[in-house]
């Protein structure tokens, strides 16, 4: 048996899949799905099953309701796969009284409903884990489809197209973890622990922090329960949150398994990335004993202007403190993540890039250093929705100039596709003619060339969601209500836009 389930399974009469829109390995890594999976997976009258896009061995006659968790712009491809292999209308027009009921939730659901609003029944806005349990109580009742709408409408959190929906945030009462060990996750059997949830620092760009408002972390005493509950079944706990060292106890957690493993405990402890400005020995070496050999510090822009600019504030000496601390402390390797395409970013921020790679190099001899690059995208409610998408020419420009002197300086890079990327924008800012270049997309095969040949054939001008959007149109995301609201968001861009120039 290569799963060990953490908690008591239930079943019922009513059958409820939770599906992944990615293979299995994905599935089982994903916190917030698992997470929900299990609370299904508990409740009294549901028979839940989870499938994903390599694993559907279910019996697809006698589906009730299907959900699927969206946390990437391009998983709607895995939706179109697993809704064909089970042969289920795409749109929800096409799905009468006898189909199942299909609704979704995750970052991307959340971050814009607007382009699957023709296919899911109903989406949950915000945080799943409260709501989530009201919805199963309402669909238990197995009403007409129709009426079972006009509840859920009711509920804080659920859109339904049309409607004007409040995000729901809830306040972290329980600790979410990995429910369900398992060797074929991609985090082999890996105890994933949430501390928080959010950022403060409200970088003007990351939905991680602008769409988790406000940062909320979990109490001490319930998190080192479940380390101690992971603890009883494997030896590999990871702990997760966007700015998880802002945790007021972090150190005391830390300290916790520190002396655990001093103590002769053979624990295998992972975090995903450092924060750089809260790097310090202890925490450094409190990894390195927990088995960790690399890790990832995000610096965000190539210059201390535009890291001004776009809220991170991140200072030249703090960066090579880091990865000072980092090398002195035992790490074999750190990676350095930062973006391209700020908006404003000229060649000079760039060569600025380059200046503190040589200083990095010079200062840190023999240590790994690997830089990873992705390309700006304008995501909907943050302060930075409004901004241009930077042309994909000039950008694989930057990235072949910025390969070539980080090549002569002997340091690695890896660079995400320009391409790529630029869709992700058209999907991430996308409106309800959006929808019909997915389907369109996924008939094509889903490659990059799909993309431009469907938009082609729907005659969709993509040009008109990468330009600048107007801050007094209104946009296709303001059917949720947010906070902070929009005014908020547009007095954080005018404070940040005394930076917007070099000096
Ligand atoms: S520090 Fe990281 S997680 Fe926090 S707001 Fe900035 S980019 Fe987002």
């Amino acid at each position: 048996m290569n799963e060990i389930y953490l908690y008591k399974r239930n079943t019922g009469e009513y059958n409820f899949i939770m599906a992944y829109p990615a293979v299995e390995e994905f599935a089982l890594s994903s916190l917030g799905y698992m997470w929900l999976f299990k609370l299904a997976d508990e409740l009294n009258g549901i028979n839940a099953s989870k499938i994903s896009t390599d694993k559907i061995d279910i019996n697809k006659n006698s589906i009730d309701a299907l959900a699927f968790s969206l946390s990437f712009d391009f998983d709607f491809m895995g939706v179109f796969e697993i809704l064909e292999k089970l042969e289920i209308p795409f749109y929800k027009r096409d799905r009468g009284e006898g189909c199942p009921l299909i609704f979704s939730g995750g970052p991307v659901i959340s971050t814009n409903p607007i382009p699957y609003e023709a296919f899911f029944d109903f989406m949950i806005i915000g945080d799943g884990e409260e709501i989530f349990l009201n919805v199963l109580n309402i669909l238990k009742k197995r009403l007409p489809k129709q009426e079972t709408l006009d509840e859920l409408s009711k509920l804080e959190g659920v859109y339904i197209e049309g409607k004007q929906v409040n995000k729901t945030t809830v306040n972290l009462k329980n600790v979410i973890y990995t429910p369900i060990l398992s060797e074929n996750s991609y985090f082999k059997n890996t105890f994933i622990i949430e501390l928080s949830r959010g950022c403060m620092n409200r970088c003007a760009f990351c939905t991680a922090s602008y769409l988790n408002l406000p940062y909320r972390y979990n109490d001490y005493t319930k998190i080192i329960d479940a380390i101690e509950l992971g603890l009883k079944h494997t030896n590999k706990i990871a702990l997760l949150g966007a700015q998880i060292s802002a945790h007021p106890e972090f150190n005391k957690i830390m300290k916790f398994l520190r002396d655990k493993i001093e103590n002769g405990e053979n624990i295998e402890l992972g975090i995903s990335s450092l924060r750089t400005d809260a790097v310090n020995p202890e925490l450094v070496q409190t990894l390195v004993l927990g088995g960790q050999k690399h890790s990832t510090i995000a610096i965000e822009a190539a210059s201390e202007r535009l890291r001004k600019l776009i809220n991170k504030n991140l200072k030249e000496q703090q960066i090579l403190n880091a990865v000072r601390i980092c090398r002195e402390n035992g790490l074999k390797g750190l990676k350095i993540y930062s973006m391209i395409g700020i908006p404003t970013e000229t060649d000079k921020d760039i060569d600025e890039f380059i200046e503190l790679a040589k200083k990095i190099k010079s200062q840190n001899k023999g240590f790994n250093i690997e830089f990873s690059f992705s390309t700006f995208v304008p995501k909907p409610n943050t302060p930075m929705q409004w901004a241009m998408r930077e042309d994909t020419k000039s950008l694989e420009a930057k990235q072949k100039y910025l390969e070539k002197n980080l090549n002569k300086l002997g340091m690695a890079s890896k660079f995400s596709s320009p391409k790529w990327d630029s869709w992700q924008t058209v999907l991430s800012r996308g409106d309800k003619d959006i929808s019909k270049l997915l389907v369109e997309v996924y008939k094509k095969g889903g490659k990059i060339g799909a993309y431009k040949s469907a938009a082609k054939e729907l005659m969709i001008d993509v040009s008109n969601y990468l330009g600048e959007y107007r801050q007094d149109e209104p946009l296709p995301w303001d059917v949720i209500n947010i906070e902070p609201r929009k005014e908020l968001l547009i007095n954080e861009l005018n404070r940040l836009k005394k930076y917007s120039v070099s000096e």
